[in-house]
């Protein structure tokens, strides 16, 4: 299948050429006719899939199409973090390049300067605004926000929202928003609370799904077997060993996260860190230098396992095991997009030995696990018996997995 198989408007074909894609991806291909004919969706796909194109180039299409004169909002993009708005309105930027289409992201964590500045842009009206809940509801209860042109509502990561307690907040949104209008959500995972989410906000919604829930084929997996005392050791060896550009270490907390960059600062590492603790700005800075190649470790919390695209991620180290099997392959998912190689490791110490096994039994495959360097010593010895025996699953702490689409 080829673009030009889509009824779009000439621009958009100018804009996908200029962006050098070559073809539509799954997700673009099931769902851009169902959105170009006006009806609600529901899409079940993760990012790297390409669905912010899968929205934002039908959308796009249909603005042009029905002509645009006055730059009032026409869509709205609903996303869960500051990131994901920044890296959408990025594509926007790239995607609305030959049409007359503007775009504003709205998504807190500046100053009171910068809401002065979003409430001007807003009562100046542009065509597609991309938000996080948080900050729009802000603006949206002053009063000043026009929905009266409103054509197209998109949440993405919609479970991701859910999860981080946005429902309140987003059903405010729409409920201020008109009736008559195209609503397409986006979601990784379908859980019941997705469910009855779609069934409120969607009008006879078509459905498409692109189960990618596991990872990509180029990730190289491994685990090492480690006690804590030893994961600073191992940590350091795998980074100097590798010898690798661009890494990113993901752990669990940020305290953790921040404790780590001391470390690694300490070893005179070209190292930054992302945490929740920072200021916008700031993360914003660390994500830069290390596209740029400024930067060959970044140390984060989940806040970056999910959708920040980031090119050429050699080598992605969990210091723990996620608590979720979800976060695990998000978090995997950082390297070896778009068809490169990866490397993926985790240190699995006893008490997460449970979590590894809930992973493995998801992925159906054992992953190879690493021989610790003999300057570290042993680490523990890899048991899953314990979980497979009655005794064992009854001490086992509840561990609790997400609704994941099987391929
Ligand atoms: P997303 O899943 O929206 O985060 O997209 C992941 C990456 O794929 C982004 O860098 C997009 O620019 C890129 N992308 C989206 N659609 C295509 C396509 N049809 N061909 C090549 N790359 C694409």
């Amino acid at each position: 299948m080829n673009f030009r198989d889509f009824k779009l408007e000439e621009p958009v074909f100018e804009s996908i050429d200029a962006m050098g894609y070559d073809k539509p991806t799954p997700i673009q291909e099931k769902s851009i006719p169902i959105t170009l004919q006006g009806k609600d969706l529901i899409a079940c796909a993760q990012t790297g899939t390409g669905k912010t194109a899968a929205f934002l180039l039908p959308v796009i299409s249909q603005i042009i199409a029905k002509g645009n004169d006055e730059h009032k909002i026409k869509a709205l993009v609903i996303t869960p973090t500051r990131e994901l708005a920044i890296q959408i309105d990025q594509q926007l930027e790239g995607m609305s390049y030959f049409a007359n289409v503007s775009s504003l992201a709205i998504y807190g964590g500046g100053d009171g300067m910068s809401f002065e500045v979003e409430k001007k842009a807003l009562l100046e009206g542009a065509d597609i605004i991309i938000v996080t809940p948080g900050r729009f509801i802000s603006h949206l209860n002053l009063g000043y926000v026009d929905f009266s042109s409103l054509d197209h509502l998109i949440l993405d990561e919609a479970d991701r929202m859910l999860d981080m307690g946005f429902m309140e907040d987003i059903m405010k949104i729409i409920n201020s928003m008109p009736k008559n209008r195209q609503t397409l959500m986006f979601s990784a995972t379908m859980p019941t609370k997705i469910r009855q989410l779609a069934k409120k906000i969607l009008n006879e919604p078509e459905e498409v799904s692109i189960a990618i829930s596991k990872p990509a084929e180029g990730v190289f997996q491994a685990a090492f077997m480690v006690y804590n005392e030893q994961k600073i050791s191992l940590l350091t060896h795998l980074l100097s060993s590798k010898n690798i550009d661009s890494s990113i270490i993901f752990s669990s907390t940020k305290d953790n996260v921040k404790k780590l960059y001391k470390e690694l600062k300490k070893l005179k590492m070209n190292v930054g860190a992302i945490h929740s603790d920072l200021e916008q700005s700031e993360r914003q800075e660390v994500l830069r230098l290390f596209k740029n190649r400024e930067l060959q470790v970044i140390v984060a919390t989940d806040v970056m396992a999910r959708g920040i695209d980031i090119e050429g991620v050699g080598l992605v180290i969990n210091y723990e095991v996620p608590s979720d099997v979800e976060d695990y392959i998000h978090r995997i998912g950082r390297t070896a997009r778009a068809d490169t190689k990866g490397i993926a490791f985790t240190f699995v110490n006893n008490e997460d030995q449970y979590k590894f096994y809930d992973i493995e039994k998801f992925l159906e495959k054992s992953i190879p696990k690493g021989k610790l360097p003999d300057s570290i010593g042993e680490g523990p010895i890899y048991d899953t018996t314990k979980f497979n025996n009655k005794e064992g699953r009854g001490k086992r702490p509840t561990y609790k997995r997400k609704n994941f689409k099987k391929k």
